[in-house]
């Protein structure tokens, strides 16, 4: 039977805001049929417009207020919503953790799990936190601009203030933007796939202050580079490396696989719980510092280590986890997928004196099976894997192998509450309450540590 949606294109309607969505859309409906409305927040009244009407639901936008929630942070720069920068800005920070811990209790309660979340875990200054910076550079009116595109488009807004990136690096972005005018570098053009210059990304170390700048190009050289690299290192004094990063592909993945040292070393310094780690152009690292330290100590607390364990650390990235664990452990073994991360996880198992951690590079999918088949026993089993979450095989070797804990570190609740589940049916039970922290203030996304036991 075909149901035909309650409203049409363009019409105007009046509705009530009843839910936010894990986009940090408004949510109205409409005869049971939902209208996702950008800017708009629960309780509030508003006239809408329609822009998109699909099967089972539709787009509208917001055009005048009846009534505002009390959550509702006024005088906002709509370019942070449009860009998705920071797309819950026009929510209090208050109201943005009680959301993010709400959406984990919805989305296992939908699964009809009934789980405790605790309060999310919250920053003092949840602004100008990140420690890494990757923008777009293109021609706009014959100049080169840097900024972020607006949400699904390629359209570039320029912007100097980022508004959640440490100030230092928004500065240092707009001295490379000025370099690359001043040496007339040209930005790629996406449509003719030709030009040179297509993203700049920024990472700066927190305690350290050490800056590497990373160019990502078209081309294998970019037009007066030994000037451009000798005035950037001058023009930026904490930059102690500047990397060329090769990317000759249409694509919209922004790095290629060939980087190449300008200046100075490949990696930068930087520390998280009192332990140093070097971190190279590709390598995953934790992009809220601050919060990162209260996230791992949080794993570290619940993976609940006496100095005798043998643990696996599956997605270490760079051995953050590892090596933090690794202090109160008998023996760690760190896996993942991309091999810089793993050399610079060796590199810094040595810079830590750390002697009872071993990395690998592989799948963790795959690593696991062999761990194992090769008889390895874990008591203890730390994942953090990107938002597509575990492979199911992965899950299965976990549980044969057998360990009595698995801490799950999460950027996804939806693919955290199906993994827990396949955890269940294999012998696993929750402990305690699932605990969110608080990564990416002023954005949807929600990040926490479950810990799952053996029954
Ligand atoms: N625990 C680390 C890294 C977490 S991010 C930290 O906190 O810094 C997720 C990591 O998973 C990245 O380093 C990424 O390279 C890695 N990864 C992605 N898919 C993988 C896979 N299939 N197998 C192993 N590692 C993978």
């Amino acid at each position: 039977m075909k149901i035909k949606a309650p409203v049409s294109k363009n019409e105007q309607l009046d509705v009530s805001i009843m839910d936010l969505t894990y986009q940090g859309m408004g949510v109205a409906k409409v005869d049971d049929f939902p209208l996702f409305i950008e800017n708009a927040l629960p309780g509030e009244e508003l006239t809408i417009q329609v822009t998109k009407v699909a099967k089972n639901y539709g787009f509208a936008r917001a055009i005048a207020w009846k009534s505002e929630s009390p959550d509702r942070v006024k005088d906002v720069d709509k370019t942070y919503r449009q860009t998705g920068i920071a797309s819950l800005q026009h929510l209090t920070y208050p109201a943005q953790l009680k959301f993010k811990q709400h959406q984990i209790a919805e989305l296992f309660s939908k699964a009809h799990q009934d789980v405790e979340v605790a309060p999310t875990l919250g920053m003092e200054n949840p602004t100008q936190y990140r420690n890494k910076a990757q923008v777009p550079v293109r021609m706009i009116k014959g100049q080169l601009e840097t900024g972020f595109y607006r949400q699904h488009s390629h359209d570039l807004i320029p912007l100097t203030d980022f508004y959640i990136q440490d100030p230092a690096i928004d500065a240092a972005i707009i001295k490379v933007r000025d370099l690359l005018r001043q040496f007339e570098i040209p930005a790629y053009n996406e449509i003719s796939d030709k030009g040179v210059l297509r993203n700049i990304m920024v990472r700066r170390g927190y305690y350290s202050h050490e800056m590497m700048i990373v160019l990502i190009s078209r081309t294998q050289k970019i037009p007066s580079q030994a000037q451009l690299v000798d005035q950037i290192h001058k023009a930026l004094p904490e930059v102690t490396s500047i990397v060329l990063n090769v990317n000759a592909k249409k694509t919209n993945v922004i790095m290629g696989n060939v980087t190449r040292v300008l200046y100075g070393k490949p990696t930068i310094e930087d520390t998280l719980m009192g332990l140093t780690f070097a971190i190279s152009a590709r390598s995953f690292y934790q992009v809220n510092p601050q919060q990162t330290e209260k996230l791992y100590q949080m794993a570290i607390d619940k993976a609940g280590l006496t100095g005798e364990e043998t643990v696996i650390d599956a997605y270490c990235g760079i051995g953050t986890i590892s090596l933090a664990l690794a202090k109160h452990a008998k023996q760690v073994y760190g896996v993942d997928i991309v091999p810089e991360a793993i050399e610079d996880a060796k590199v810094n198992a040595q810079k830590n004196h750390l002697t009872n951690v071993d990395f690998f590079v592989d799948k963790a999918e795959d690593q696991m099976i062999q761990w194992q088949a090769a008889g390895v026993k874990p008591d203890i089993v730390v994942v953090d894997p990107p938002r597509k979450g575990l492979a199911e095989t992965l899950i299965e070797s976990t549980a044969k192998m057998g360990p009595k804990k698995v801490v799950y570190v999460s950027c996804n609740p939806a693919t955290l509450v199906r993994d827990v589940q396949h955890f269940q049916d294999l012998g696993y039970v929750i402990d305690g309450p699932i605990q969110p922290v608080d990564q990416f203030p002023q954005t949807p996304h929600v990040e926490s540590v479950t810990v799952l036991v053996k029954k």
